[in-house]
């Protein structure tokens, strides 16, 4: 029986579990089998404050977790099939064994969708990314591609605009289905051009992205199309799927429940629509997004937890 269980290991429930293992709580983390979330696939983090000179992604998560169990977590490097809030204490079943926990932190996180074409695994990080907070910066004065017509790929375009020589939106239809007020936004900027009824079929460079290959989703025609980054803006998915027993929004993130007390003041920021079961990170936050907003959710479930732990000894 542990205190806390923690499931995930990016940012959020890291940051969690340095948290609750120094207020005295027995703490188990599952980490997952491919543990660390998506910092594991990024190169230089320059916007994770206190390292002047950036620090990579895996490094970055690497040094979270020696914190972590220089402290007193306890880890497992394997996946979780079930979690199961609907009795308690939780139960959180991995291959062949169950875990009970007298409260539980979901930081899961969300991944990036892909568009899953030759080319793009090997060039992550070399110039394709799905970050634009994250990755404008190392695009200064050049020419930059965001795939996608929702609200993400306008939002990406026009950070990029900020800082990039040119920027041009790839989209598979001839619409978009951004709201108005940021297509607004998009059509009125002049850095910004839209190619219609296109879709990236590969990606183009060895070292460093060089270009993409457009087919035509009316003629079928091919032709490259070259550019120095590709920010690809088609979705996030929350990882949910084996959450049992919580509530969840139609789009899969977990919901967050505040709470208040009998004075009306807030008492708990990160409960979900079960009392011990807390929120923090990507798989509640499909806003910000960003490690450091990840780690802060991480902190906070951890202090709701240990406030809910201390009132129900
Ligand atoms: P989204 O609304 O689902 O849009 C995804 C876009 O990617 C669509 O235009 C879709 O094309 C395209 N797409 C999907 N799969 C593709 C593929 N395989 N190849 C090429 N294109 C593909 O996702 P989102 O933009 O990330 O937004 C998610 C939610 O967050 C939305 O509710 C949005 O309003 C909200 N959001 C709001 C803001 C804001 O208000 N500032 C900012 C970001 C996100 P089709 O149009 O053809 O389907």
């Amino acid at each position: 029986m542990y205190d806390v269980i923690i499931l995930g290991s990016g940012p959020a429930g890291l940051t969690a579990g340095i948290y609750t293992v120094r207020a005295g709580h027995k703490t188990l983390l599952i980490a997952g089998s491919s543990w660390g979330g998506q910092l594991m696939f990024t190169t230089l983090v320059e916007n994770y404050p206190g390292f002047p000179e950036g620090i990579q992604g895996p490094q970055l998560i690497m040094n979270m977790r020696k914190q972590a169990e220089r402290l007193g977590v306890d880890f497992l490097n394997t996946d979780f099939t079930q979690a199961d809030f609907s009795s308690y204490p939780f139960k959180i079943t991995t291959e062949g064994k169950i875990y009970e926990g007298k409260s539980v932190i979901i930081a899961t996180g969300a991944d990036s969708i892909w568009l899953n074409v030759p080319g793009e695994l090997q060039l992550r990080g070399k110039g394709v990314s799905t970050c634009a907070t994250c990755d404008a910066f190392f695009f200064r004065g050049k020419n930059v591609v965001v795939v996608g017509g929702g609200d993400s790929a306008m939002e990406e375009a026009l950070v990029l605009a900020q800082v990039a020589k040119s920027v041009t939106i790839i989209h598979r239809r001839d619409k978009f289905r951004a709201s108005r007020a940021m297509q607004d936004r998009v059509f009125t900027n002049a850095k910004i051009k839209v190619v219609w009824n296109k879709t990236v079929t590969k990606y183009l460079g060895t070292e460093r992205v060089t270009g993409i290959v457009l087919t035509d989703t009316k003629t079928g025609k091919e032709k490259v199309f070259e550019t120095d980054g590709v920010f690809v803006a088609i979705g996030h998915k929350p990882n949910s799927d084996k959450l049992k027993g919580i509530a969840l929004d139609a789009k899969g993130y977990v919901v967050r429940k505040e709470e208040k007390d009998t004075h009306d003041l807030l008492k708990y920021y990160c409960a979900t629509s079960v009392k011990g079961v807390f929120v923090g990170g990507d798989v509640h936050d499909y806003r910000y997004r960003q490690a450091v907003v990840a780690a802060g959710f991480g902190c906070m479930a951890a202090l709701d937890a240990d406030k809910w732990l201390q009132e129900k000894k």
